[in-house]
């Protein structure tokens, strides 16, 4: 199998997260993408190769050139600002109920903040997401490695995997948040889309509900996102994520939200899994795009799933089994220990070896 990796993932060297209102120990650290580098390495049967520069375009036909420009320059100007900090997190989002009674086009039409700490804040979901001086360069390389993995299948490749780091799924058309700052699988997505004219099926596998990746394909006929989630009224990401969201527009009833209880085994994981895959071969379309994560681990410091190792290479040979063309992104899991082991079973399971 043919995978993506750049080193630049590095330069998002994160130490420590922000979790109710304290530094803790990052879980989303540059050592997981190593670790699975050199797990995959290991295994023998992996070929890899470095993203190609696919320019901002691909980016914007997802995202908000306001969040890219943000991102982009979020370092600098808390340097100008003489904001001398190891990271950069918001302490002030601008909630809804800020707003409430106020129009949607009244409220849409509020200036973005002009200061680091405002824009954090108008451009973010939570402070899980450390913004480094590296951190742009990462999300750019991330998005990167996403797009040169669907180039390879768009070539002719049936799989590729593609080592993205940062994850991308929390990430929203105007927001990052969630360890996320671009949505790589929405934004791979949306070049498939454009290249083929065909549809694309989104499978989420991640522990956590990709709700950037549900939002910005919620009013879309021609992507289908299907999700296998902890269930957003005890987890992470809380306001989205539950099964009655089917989508809007023309995208009524291409979003599919499979929410599951704590302690959800393996053999509950692969009944949501089919049920997820059934929706997905209803549709027409040629490739799937998996946001693959592993905090679905019983093990998973964040998780509350009991999922085990071999299962992974069930999962990835479920998938493989629709027929479809696979381009795998990583997205979560903060289990190092186990993390490479799922990794390589997973990805021969979508090899069937
Ligand atoms: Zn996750």
């Amino acid at each position: 199998m043919q995978v993506v990796y750049s080193s630049a993932h590095r330069s998002h060297d994160v130490t420590h997260e922000t979790f109710l209102g304290q530094p803790t120990p990052a879980n989303e650290v540059a050592e997981r993408a190593e670790i699975i580098r050199s797990s995959l390495e290991a295994d023998g049967g992996f070929t890899f190769a470095g993203p190609t520069d696919h320019g901002e375009a691909p980016i914007t036909a997802v995202h908000d050139p306001g969040l890219v420009r943000f991102l982009e320059g979020a370092w600098g100007q808390a340097e100008r600002e003489r904001i001398d900090r190891p990271y950069l997190v918001a302490d002030t989002y601008p909630t809804f109920r800020m707003f409430e009674g106020m129009s949607e086009e009244f409220v849409v039409g509020q200036p973005a903040p002009t200061s680091v700490a405002g824009g954090l804040g108008w451009w973010g979901l939570d402070t899980s997401n450390p913004i480094v001086k590296g951190t742009y360069g990462a999300a750019r390389a991330a998005v990167d490695v996403a797009l040169t993995a669907a180039d390879l299948v768009l070539g002719g490749e049936t799989v590729a995997y593609g080592l993205c780091r940062p994850p991308g799924h929390h990430a929203a058309r105007s927001m990052a948040g969630g360890y996320c700052f671009f949505n790589n699988a929405a934004i791979a997505a949306e070049a498939i889309v454009r290249a083929t004219g065909e549809r694309v099926a989104i499978l989420d596998v991640d522990y956590h509900h990709g709700n950037g990746t549900q939002q910005i394909f919620w009013r879309r006929g021609d992507v289908f996102y299907a999700s296998i989630h902890a269930d957003p009224a005890r987890q992470y990401p809380f306001f989205l994520g539950y099964g009655n969201e089917r989508g809007e527009g023309d995208g009524q009833g291409e979003n599919l939200n499979l929410p599951q209880p704590a302690g959800l085994s393996d053999e509950g994981y692969l009944a949501a899994l089919d049920r997820a895959l059934g929706a997905i071969v209803d549709r027409p379309g040629s490739i799937i795009v998996v946001s693959l994560g592993f905090d679905t681990y019983g093990r998973d410091p964040i998780g509350d799933f009991a999922l085990t190792t071999p299962v992974y290479h069930e999962v990835g040979r479920r998938v493989a089994a629709t027929g479809r063309r696979l381009v795998i992104l990583q997205e979560g899991g903060y289990y190092r220990p186990a993390l490479g082991d799922n990794t390589v079973a997973w990805l021969r399971g979508a090899e069937g070896r």
